[in-house]
């Protein structure tokens, strides 16, 4: 089962994927991780995305579509795998398409964890206290759910007709919002 978590930053879509890692013996695919990982190698892509990254903007998709292609492709995730933060844009969605086309799978469900702007500047600057992440900076949040609202909402119409989408108010506790989505994993 392939799952695709959707959503602006902080609607929890971390925290439902490493449920889901449990649940269906998946691998979260954080697109976000994956880059932050990058940086604190001090690799070379880590040396050419740590300025947008920390400013709240997007990594280019040709260097994120690349690093998604090996792990679509990773034999051992094949259907198990757990989109956290990808796709992010509707160039990314269609390579997304192609890779999955490609490697014969398919996404099996879409949840769209639907929050609002001040829910996520609550729990941002809480994350900021705890993980001490670069980029969640007030300014920073604001300039990232703008990027959000104009690059990534519109992935939703590429998505939302589709059966197995499945909106959910993720402004509920954790445990409901996992419950919700429970309902539509048949594992
Ligand atoms: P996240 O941890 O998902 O909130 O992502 C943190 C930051 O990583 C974003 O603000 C972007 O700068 C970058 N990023 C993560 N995923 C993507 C993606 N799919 N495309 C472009 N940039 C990304």
């Amino acid at each position: 089962m392939n799952i695709i978590l959707f959503g602006p930053p902080g609607a929890g879509k971390g925290t439902q994927a490493k449920y889901l890692v449990k649940k269906i013996n998946g691998f979260q695919i954080s697109t976000g991780e994956i880059l932050r990982d990058e940086i604190r190698k001090d690799s070379e892509i880590g040396k050419i995305i740590i300025n947008d990254m920390s400013d709240g903007k997007f990594v280019s998709d040709e260097i994120v579509n690349k690093l998604i292609k090996t792990l679509v492709f990773d034999p051992q995730k094949k259907n198990k795998l757990i989109f956290d933060g990808y796709p992010r844009s509707i160039n990314q969605a269609k390579n997304l398409n192609l890779l999955l086309d490609e490697s014969n799978q398919k996404i099996d469900c879409i949840f769209f964890l639907n929050v609002n702007k001040e829910t996520i500047i609550k729990r941002i600057e809480k994350r900021k206290i705890i993980e001490k992440r670069l980029d969640d900076e007030l300014n920073t949040i604001l300039k990232r759910y703008d990027t959000y609202m104009e690059t990534t909402r519109p992935v939703l119409d590429f998505y939302s007709k589709k059966p197995n989408f499945h909106e959910i108010d993720g402004t509920l506790e954790i445990d409901e919002i996992t419950r919700k989505i429970d309902t539509f994993i048949n594992v």
